[in-house]
């Protein structure tokens, strides 16, 4: 099977973000970068289906100059080799990453192409189904497991409250839910082993972006709770905040 993983270089869960001065990015001076969580899941599955049907795994990045770091941790927990898409615009949407993911699938040809469920930097979701419409294949998404057969698979999708029983014809668009198939974590000979793969570097195809981020602001701080007792006093202070604050009675 000739598989392809799609990987994103995010900010580490731990790490302090802060907006940058144009109130438009992230100040990324100083932040830790990690392969996206939920990609290495569907690393995971993709290495396991390689080591029972064979075949080769490409994993493919759309990222900076910097992503060598990421694609790196994935050859060593068992991808073949990497490519890495050099993004050649400075600002960048997920109809920019997605047409350029499209651009080198087209070439590669893959019999199944996986992504993590979420990228959990900017979280818009729109990858596996951007994919789908530019390849005009079959795109499932949140698969949280996968039986394969001759040019089909089956599965379960998570939907609100519960599970959905799909069936699709390969090649196909999958995006995973996590817990898939329990990541490995690569021991040192894999990473020294990993030096050596391949990472082929292609340029970016030009692709006029879709959407335009106007300002950037960080979460409101939690407000504190509101402890009552549960006396009658209490009782008509709650129908007030209810009321007045929350506005939901
Ligand atoms: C260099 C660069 C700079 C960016 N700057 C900004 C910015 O300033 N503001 C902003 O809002 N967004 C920025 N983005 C992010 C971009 O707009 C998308 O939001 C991001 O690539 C993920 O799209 P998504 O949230 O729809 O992904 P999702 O659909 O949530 O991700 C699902 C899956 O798609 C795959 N995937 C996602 N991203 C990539 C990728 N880059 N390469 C390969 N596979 C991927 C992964 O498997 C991931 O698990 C930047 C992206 C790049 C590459």
């Amino acid at each position: 099977m000739n598989i392809l993983v799609c990987v994103s270089r995010v900010p580490d869960t731990a790490a302090k973000i802060k907006v940058a001065g144009d109130n438009k990015s992230v100040e990324t001076a100083g932040v830790k970068f990690i392969l996206n969580p939920y990609d290495e899941y569907a690393l995971e599955e993709a290495i396991q289906l390689q080591e029972s049907k064979g075949g080769e795994l490409t994993v493919l990045t759309v990222a900076g100059d910097e992503a060598t770091d990421v694609l790196r941790t994935a050859l060593a927990m068992g991808a073949d080799k990497a490519i890495h898409v050099k993004a050649n615009q400075l600002e960048k949407d997920s109809f920019y990453v997605a047409n350029n993911i499209a651009n080198v699938a087209k070439e590669l040809n893959p019999d199944i192409i996986f992504l993590g469920k979420q990228s959990i930097d900017f979280d818009s979701f729109q990858i596996s189904s951007l994919l789908g419409g530019l390849l005009d294949l079959p795109s499932v998404d949140v698969v949280s497991s996968i039986n394969y057969a001759d040019g089909s698979i089956t599965g379960e999708k998570d939907i609100e409250g519960g599970k959905e029983s799909f069936e699709t014809s390969l090649p196909a668009i999958i995006s995973v839910q996590k817990g898939i198939k329990e990541p490995r974590y690569p021991k040192l000979p894999q990473i020294m082993k990993a030096k050596q793969k391949p990472i082929e570097v292609k340029e970016a195809i030009e692709t006029p972006l879709r959407t335009e981020i106007l300002e950037m602001t960080l979460p409101e701080k939690a407000r504190a709770g509101k402890i009552l007792t549960g006396s009658d006093a209490d009782i008509d202070e709650l129908v007030r905040l209810l009321h007045e604050d929350a506005k939901v009675i």
